[in-house]
């Protein structure tokens, strides 16, 4: 049995590593874009400095060797046909499959904003290339302008401001890191970006940009009038699933790849996992996809039963965030707060559930609040002296609501 995955990132590699354990004489070819395995969550310690390209290869240098894989890199995948069970590789022409494991992932989206698409020096952030596109800009650059200030945004801050580069972070919320961070868990890291030579353009909107004759960057316009001058612009506003060459395959795009709950597409052989499944945009989870598919695609009927996406967990010159859930509350919500010196927790409670939950400061034995947030488990109102609560205050579940029942 021969199994074609495409992608050597989070879910590919943990797919690979299943398929092996479990049937270790079929053959497994990987192909991928990526000249190298690399962790993207790892990017900003490359650009930092912190890490080499070798330290940030999550699989191990001899990972392909070790489990007897043949790996294609910098093989761009151009289409795919299941009636003859092939895909078609940039460099390799046909590649035939029994199993085919569709694990593209994402890539950065630059939005139609005057000279973005153009100029030489804008780049994105989701890959190993990226990230040395960025290092080689940032060797004697005085300053840039990042465009968004989600964690994509912040991770490339925080690398660039340990190479010296001040950074002009701009967002148009109120706020830095706002799908995760309300107004007072976002204050603390902006000051501490501040403290480190960031400076922050909230509420605003780039709408342009200045250009010299060599089509680089010299400035970004702001709505608001302002010009910020840059060496070079990081854009990190969104990403976009990578589907296109399925395009005339008969597997089913809805803006990712269609899945079942056994990461199946419609296509009998072919299964999809990870971001370009659409199903979460996170790494563990992308892992754990790419695993059941896997196990699927040996023997099993093994459901991916983790569905919930919205869970970050953020980590900035030493304080951390946990954040679950939806950050935004609706008229007739209940919020809780609970703030001291060093810790700040907040939940919003709908119809007696808890939907959203950010602990800033010590997020150690936060396990059960995630269980509480993704189960939509209800809370008794008396119980709500939220930061008191652990899991030995959930005794028992109630087998027919599911509930937990709390025990005083
Ligand atoms: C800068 C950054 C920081 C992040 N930090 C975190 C974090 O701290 N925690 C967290 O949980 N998540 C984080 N994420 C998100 C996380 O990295 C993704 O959820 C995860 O990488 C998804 O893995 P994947 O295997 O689905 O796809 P991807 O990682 O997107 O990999 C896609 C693979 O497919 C290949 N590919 C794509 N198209 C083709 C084609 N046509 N032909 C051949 N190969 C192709 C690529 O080369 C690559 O190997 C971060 C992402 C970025 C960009």
């Amino acid at each position: 049995m021969k199994h074609l995955i495409i992608g050597v990132s989070a879910a590919g590699i943990a797919a690979a590593k299943t398929i092996r354990a479990l049937r270790p004489d079929d053959e497994i070819v990987m192909a991928a874009k990526d000249k190298e395995v690399h962790s993207r969550c790892m990017l900003h310690h490359f650009i930092g400095g912190a890490k080499s390209a070798e330290e940030i290869n999550f699989a191990g240098a001899d990972f392909f060797e070790k489990n007897n894989i043949k790996f294609l890199a910098d093989e761009e995948i151009t289409a795919v046909t299941p009636q003859k069970n092939c895909a078609l590789g940039a460099r390799s022409g046909e590649i035939t499959y029994d199993t085919l494991l569709i694990t593209t992932g994402a890539r950065y989206f630059i939005p139609p904003i005057q000279g973005f698409r153009e100029a030489k020096n804008v780049f994105g952030l989701r890959d190993l290339s990226d990230a040395r596109r960025i290092d080689d800009a940032a060797k004697g650059a005085a300053e840039c302008v990042i465009v968004g200030s989600g964690l994509v945004g912040l991770d490339a801050a925080y690398a660039l401001c340990e190479r010296g580069v001040k950074c002009r972070i701009v967002e148009m919320e109120d706020r830095i890191s706002p799908l995760q961070l309300d107004k007072t868990a976002a204050a603390p890291y902006q000051k501490f970006f501040e403290e480190a030579g960031c400076e922050f353009y909230l509420s605003k909107r780039a709408c342009g940009m200045e250009m010299d004759d060599a089509g680089n960057a010299t400035h970004v316009l702001l709505e608001s009038g302002e010009r910020l001058p840059c060496a070079f612009v990081v854009v990190t506003a969104g990403v976009r699933p990578n589907v296109e060459f399925l395009d005339g395959s008969g597997i089913t795009v809805d803006r990712c790849v269609k899945v079942d709950d056994y990461m199946r597409t419609n296509v009998e052989n072919i299964w999809a996992a990870g971001d370009v499944a659409g199903l979460s945009g996170i790494w563990p989870n992308a892992a754990l996809q790419g695993e059941t598919a896997a196990k699927n695609i040996c023997c099993g009927c093994v459901k991916y039963t983790d569905r919930y996406a919205m869970k970050n967990t953020m980590n900035f010159f030493g304080l951390t965030t946990l954040s679950l859930g939806p950050n935004s509350a609706e008229p007739g919500d209940e919020v809780i707060i609970n703030e001291c010196r060093t810790s700040y927790m907040k939940a919003i409670v709908r119809d007696g559930r808890v939907i959203h939950l950010t602990i800033q400061g010590d997020i150690s034995n936060t396990g059960f609040w995630q269980e509480l947030v993704k189960r939509g488990v209800k809370v008794r109102k008396e119980a709500r002296a939220l930061s008191r609560l652990s899991y030995a205050d959930f005794w028992n579940c109630d087998e027919k609501s599911g509930e937990y029942l709390w025990a005083k």
